[in-house]
């Protein structure tokens, strides 16, 4: 059976990046609806730093107190081969209102989003899972969700299954795709999702330790691979190992010891347990296109890069912001619609230099180390725009002339 309703912007996903295009929807009037295809937020801390710009956003709509208060700020990055510090930047040297890094739990992050949203009468609407999308027609955008339930099922013993228990259509002015790697929306757009770097995996452990890690984040060096150390809130932390394959992968404090004391002899706050260990691959992606018409990407959903830097969900924020600014201009302000396709000219403009290791290069002030290593050092700095210029000249870096 179909409902039918009606939205001025329909967000797809309420991961993080959903979460916030919500947000910054909200915060300019604009009546928007964010589904998500599972039962709530993430329970885990998957991508944790907040870059300087996402903190300018979030104190824009109020929310960077509420954020830091269960953040640590870490306000430099150093880069390390075994005991020796190779390069450094602070963020103490660059022209920001939040010169530091904001490290916070997915999870928290999503739920001060989730709350902040819920406050101004927006819901998420879990267990709506996009299935169709036609964006036929030049006024609007239709989709069609199913609604999943757990019923109980089996015999003799009941247990839960997911099922669809209903259908709905959904009438949008505009989509917003922030669904993710495997996005539906993408899929139903028909955008080619190529990778354009070698995939890459990492062994991540996160525990409680008593070693004081200061306010740094430590990326290791280590047989042309990069690996990170996290400082977290609360006297945790989290280890990411760049590792061959996922075979390699060892999820027990034996595994952790072993990579550690191989990486960075100087790490000796080995845990008597690990929280949760993880082996994760993470790909070098760019969609096609950031969209067309009424229906456009955020996120995940159209750009995929390495976890040091957390650049692809921090920029993903300021794409939400930029969506939905525009969004406004066209819906309250009359502006001609064209102004969307500028939105997906320059975002994929943006994401060409950053995924490609070609863009920045070495200036006389860079050391060996930097010279050596300048091509995957873009990825590593976590930052973006104006920042992330500022960390690369500190290292010794600068853009090569397109
Ligand atoms: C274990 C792990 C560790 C990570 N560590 C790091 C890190 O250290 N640094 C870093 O930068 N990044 C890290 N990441 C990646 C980071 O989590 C992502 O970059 C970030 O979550 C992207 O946010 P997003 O909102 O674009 O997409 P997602 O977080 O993927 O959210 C997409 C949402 O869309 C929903 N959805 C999908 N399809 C549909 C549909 N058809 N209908 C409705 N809803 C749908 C999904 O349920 C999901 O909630 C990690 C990821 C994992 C899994």
């Amino acid at each position: 059976m179909f409902g039918f309703s009606k939205t001025e912007v329909l967000v797809v996903g309420a991961g993080p990046v959903g979460l916030m295009t919500a947000v910054q929807l909200v915060a300019r009037g604009i009546a928007a609806r964010i589904i998500d295809r599972e039962a709530r937020t993430n329970v885990h801390s998957y991508a944790l730093a907040l870059h300087p710009d996402t903190l300018g956003m979030l104190d824009d709509i109020g929310l960077a107190g509420e954020v830091m208060q269960r953040a640590i700020l870490l306000r430099k990055v150093g880069f390390y081969e075994g005991n020796t510090e190779r390069a450094l930047v602070e963020y103490d040297r660059l022209e920001a209102r939040h010169p530091y890094l904001a490290v916070v739990p997915q999870s928290e992050l999503e739920r001060i989003l989730e709350h902040h949203l819920s406050s101004h009468g927006v819901m998420v609407e879990w267990q709506h899972d996009l299935v169709e999308l036609d964006a036929t027609s030049p006024d609007e955008v239709v989709v069609v969700l199913h609604h999943t339930g757990d019923v109980p099922q089996g015999y003799p013993i009941l247990k839960p299954q997911r099922m669809v228990i209903g259908r709905r259509k959904i009438r949008a002015k505009y989509v917003v795709g922030a669904d993710g790697f495997h996005s539906t929306v993408r899929s139903q757009m028909h955008i080619d999702y190529p990778a354009v770097g070698p995939a890459r995996h990492f062994s991540l452990y996160e525990f409680r330790t008593e070693q004081d890690l200061g306010a740094e984040v430590r990326v290791v060096d280590h047989a042309g691979r990069f690996s990170v150390l996290w400082p977290l809130p609360d006297g945790r932390c989290r280890w990411g190992f760049a590792i061959t394959a996922p075979a390699d992968h060892q999820p027990d404090l034996a595994g952790l010891r072993r990579l550690a004391s191989e990486r960075a002899p100087w790490f000796q706050g080995f845990p008597m347990s690990i929280d949760w260990s993880a082996c994760v691959r993470f790909d070098a992606r760019l969609a096609a296109s950031f969209g067309t018409g009424r229906v456009w990407l955020a996120g995940d959903a159209a750009h995929l890069t390495g976890p040091i830097g957390a650049q692809s969900m921090n920029i993903g924020f300021r794409e939400g912001h930029d969506l939905a600014a525009r969004m406004f201009e066209i819906l309250r302000n009359n502006v001609p619609a064209e102004i969307m396709a500028a939105y997906g000219n320059d975002r994929l403009a943006e994401w060409k230099v950053l995924l490609d290791p070609a863009t920045c290069r070495p200036t006389p002030e860079a050391s060996p180390w930097v010279r050596e290593h300048a091509p995957r050092l873009l990825e590593c700095l976590p930052a973006s725009k104006a920042h992330l210029t500022g960390l690369l000249s500190q290292l010794g870096l600068e853009w090569a002339p397109a």
